[in-house]
């Protein structure tokens, strides 16, 4: 680590120091910690560990997000934390480009008031997504605006978030004291994948997948997208929060647009300005698919309403495919776009995700509408934390979105569930090494990594998508 980079690490430990001594005897989070000698090493620990168990060594920030938004605006290298495994953070050099997804007609964002069968637009902010290069090594996705700062960076050291506090202490009912008290003082929290506590377990199997013939792509790929998302999700994200519904969207989109555009060959035009090593493509079938977002939306008032998030994601499809709409005219309906995401702001019942079938990719066909045979666009991702009465845990961080939203669209292209607790996979050139995201039996925990089993892209995943991006969806 160069010099300056330590200084300014215990610069900050300093500083971080006291506002951590602060809040311990503020707010008085955890009595355990509280002079615990341990604990005085990595004093942001006490800070943190009520309101957000599952960071043990993540650290609290205050950033000068609009200071490093127009930095990045004006084409420049920023720096931003990154947080090492086992604590304590240092500021990494990154080079960010702009990654506009939207369409050509994407201006705005569509409100569907399902109660009183209307819909409104309002203009969209400039597109604020971004990607590219970690200086010395690595990748990263940021969504950058003037207020907050969302993504992370993949580098040797391991897999580094950075996410708002804000709406992360109110997902999670931390009291509104308290939260003003942390927010008073830091603005973002820190934290390595590798140090993440507990893990997610996924009961959503939506079945076998069919391998398909070895067809290779002709052309560039576009993974067409539409974003919904219920009451409970604008609630969740509301319009005026550093992270409103739509952002919210997009930024898991980036990461999705990450994970299948950012491939081998580096040198490739389409993602030069990343530094990937991604086996999306199992490093030979040249498989690349880059997303273009349709359409953001959500509901609200109406919409899916059901705790379960099959349900839920039934009433989805009929919604949007009805003929006549229920609402809103033709911002409502799924268009023509590969795939239909709904995020959801509730906590559901009996899983925290679902796609309608394996494979579904850009198929509007019968198995939309059968739950013996399902075959759809469709899926599902819940974004905010399980309540008590659930069957599983979902902790609601970013990390756990962005796997969750990956591992659906992935069930979408055909990638089918992995009931091994094994599926090695390696990022950035055989660096970083981990679990798939499609294991299902141990879930998402700190050994994920944000691949795909290679050989289900090889035989299952590349093939669909350049059968099914290139020729009209199915059942039109
Ligand atoms: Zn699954």
């Amino acid at each position: 680590m160069p010099t300056s980079h330590a200084a300014r690490g215990q610069h900050s430990l300093r500083r971080e120091n006291i506002f951590a001594l602060t809040l311990c005897c503020l707010v008085a989070l955890l009595p355990l910690a509280c002079g615990d000698g341990n604990h005085d090493q990595n004093p942001q620990f006490t800070a943190q560990t009520s309101a957000l168990p599952e960071f043990a060594h993540s650290t609290l920030v205050r950033l000068n997000t609009a200071s490093l938004a127009r930095a990045v605006q004006a084409g420049k290298e920023i720096q931003l934390p990154f947080a090492y495994i086992g604590g304590g953070t240092a500021n990494r050099k990154v080079q960010l480009t702009l990654r506009n997804m939207r369409a050509a007609d994407l201006a705005a964002y569509v409100l569907k008031n399902g109660n009183a069968g209307t819909g409104t637009s309002a203009p969209l902010p400039p597109p604020a997504t971004y990607q590219g290069r970690v200086r010395n090594g690595g990748s990263a996705n940021f969504t950058l605006t003037e207020s907050v700062v969302e993504g992370s960076m993949l580098t040797i050291d391991g897999w580094s978030f950075i996410e708002p506090l804000e709406p992360l202490l109110r997902l999670r009912n931390v009291s509104p004291d308290t939260r003003a008290q942390l927010l008073k003082r830091f603005n973002h929290v820190v934290y390595n994948v590798r140090d993440l506590g507990g893990h997610v377990l996924l009961n959503d199997d939506p079945g076998p997948s069919q391998p398909v013939g070895a067809k290779k792509p002709s052309g560039q790929l576009v993974m067409s997208m539409v974003a919904d998302g219920d009451p409970e999700l604008l609630r969740a994200y509301p319009l005026d929060s550093v992270m409103p519904f739509w952002l919210k969207q997009e930024t898991l989109l980036n990461s999705v647009d990450w994970l299948y555009n950012c491939i081998e060959p580096e040198a490739n035009a389409d993602n030069a300005y990343a530094d990937c090593g991604n086996d999306f493509d199992g490093g030979s079938n040249a498989f690349q698919a880059t997303v273009r977002i349709d359409r953001l939306e959500v509901w609200t008032t109406g919409g899916p309403d059901s705790n379960r998030a099959d349900i839920s994601l039934e009433q989805s499809i009929t919604m949007t495919h009805q003929a006549s709409p229920v609402c809103c005219g033709e911002p409502h309906t799924a268009g023509h776009s590969s795939l239909v995401h709904f995020f959801s702001g509730r906590g559901f019942e009996d899983r925290a995700g679902e796609a309608w079938g394996t494979g579904g990719v850009n198929n509007y066909g019968p198995g939309c509408f059968s739950t013996t045979d399902r075959d759809c666009h469709h899926a599902i991702s819940q974004l905010v934390p399980t309540g008590a009465g659930s069957n599983f845990t979902f902790h609601g961080n970013v990390f756990e979105q962005q796997a969750l939203v990956s591992h659906e669209i992935g069930h979408n292209n055909n990638a089918p569930e992995v009931f091994t607790n094994v599926c090695p996979v390696c990022w950035l050139f055989d660096t970083q090494c981990g679990n798939c995201l499609m294991a299902s039996q141990g879930g998402f925990s700190s050994m994920t990594q944000y691949l795909y089993d290679e050989q289900a892209v090889v035989t299952h995943m590349g093939p669909l998508l350049a059968e099914r991006l290139t020729s009209p969806p199915v059942g039109l």
